[in-house]
């Protein structure tokens, strides 16, 4: 119920305004969200990248209404492909890019826009040596986004995707894209979506985790598990070993600021691990998700926002 309520009001104009003037340093913001800047995004990616992790960096921003901010979003995109090269960091870095947020929502030909503009984010990336995953958002982009990273992948073969086992249709995609070459990251879904589409019940959403693990541990592609769950983790570290997997011919994948801890054990016992750095000033919907996904962290955030601190 809470977490409807959340995802509910990570869509809200009026609680994104008032959210909004917590500054970005105020402990929650700053704990699931490495900063503002492109430094800052950079800076944070040094740390971990030391200390032997991946990671894959997301321009905050979904949804944009009017082009000049689509464009505004590809270009941060590249500058900060720019400022990772600059840092020799292209190695272990990547790009998670959200189709809305380079204009697929806009009207009229939004889909060419976003196209075009990831595109270009794609062709900058390989340049630096690096890749880029298409982000998976709510259910209504799902076809669009897996056409368009169709038409990425004829000329970049590298683009990575996005599936999330809430949605029934999920095992299917797996199947379909459980070909060598292909980068799959695997969630479990963050969106509010109706049952005619999704799993509702976390035990539903968690058993198709696995079926969809079980299809693309057992294919030809390069599964990316995208999980805090330690059920999960153990299922996927036990399937892989089950298909003869080596490490490294898969990785693990965590949101920045959540299980740390977990993100260095798994690092230290040979695992390829990656974490998903989230970077910005458009915080407020990903921060509204993430505490959808825990409202035990709800007391904090209202704490921050009485305080302003
Ligand atoms: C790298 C990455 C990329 C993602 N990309 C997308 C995307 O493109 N589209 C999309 O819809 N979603 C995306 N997500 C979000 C994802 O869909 C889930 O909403 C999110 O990961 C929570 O699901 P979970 O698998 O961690 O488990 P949950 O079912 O939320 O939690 C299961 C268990 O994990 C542990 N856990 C979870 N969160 C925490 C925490 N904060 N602290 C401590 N323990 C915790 C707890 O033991 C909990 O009981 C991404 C997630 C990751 C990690």
């Amino acid at each position: 119920m809470l977490r409807r309520v959340l995802l509910g009001m990570s869509r809200s104009p009026q609680i994104k305004k008032a959210v909004s003037t917590l500054p970005v340093s105020s402990g929650i913001v700053s704990r699931f969200v490495a900063g503002e800047t492109a430094p800052e995004a950079v800076l944070a990616t040094e740390k971990l990248v030391s200390n032997g992790l991946n990671v894959t960096l997301d321009h905050l921003g979904e949804d944009v209404t009017d082009r000049a901010a689509a464009t505004a979003t590809a270009d941060a995109y590249l500058e900060l492909l720019r400022q990772l090269s600059d840092a020799g960091l292209t190695k272990n870095a990547e790009v998670s890019v959200k189709l809305s947020a380079v204009g697929q929502a806009l009207p009229g030909d939004g889909e060419k826009i976003a196209l075009e503009n990831a595109r270009t984010i794609c062709r900058v990336a390989r340049n630096a040596g690096t890749t880029v995953t298409l982000d998976m958002e709510d259910h209504t982009t799902t076809d669009r986004t897996l056409a368009n990273l169709r038409e990425l992948r004829k000329d970049f073969p590298e683009t990575g995707a996005v599936l999330q086992s809430y949605l029934h249709r999920t095992e299917a995609d797996c199947k379909a894209l459980a070909y060598e070459g292909s980068r799959v990251r695997l969630c479990k879904g963050a969106y509010k979506e109706p049952e005619t589409v999704a799993f509702q019940s976390r035990l539903d959403v968690d058993k198709s985790y696995v079926r969809c693990l079980k299809v693309l541990l057992a294919g030809q592609g390069y599964p990316m598990i995208a999980t805090h769950d330690p059920r999960m983790v153990a299922i996927a570290s036990s399937l892989a070993s089950r298909y003869g997997r080596e490490q490294g011919s898969y990785e693990f994948q965590m949101l920045y600021g959540i299980r740390p801890e977990e993100q260095k054990r798994l690092t230290s016992s040979g695992e390829l691990m990656r974490v998903y750095i989230p970077y910005g000033t458009e915080w407020y919907g990903y921060l509204m998700r993430r505490l959808a996904e825990r409202p035990q962290n709800l007391s904090f955030f209202v704490k921050s926002l009485v305080s302003k601190k």
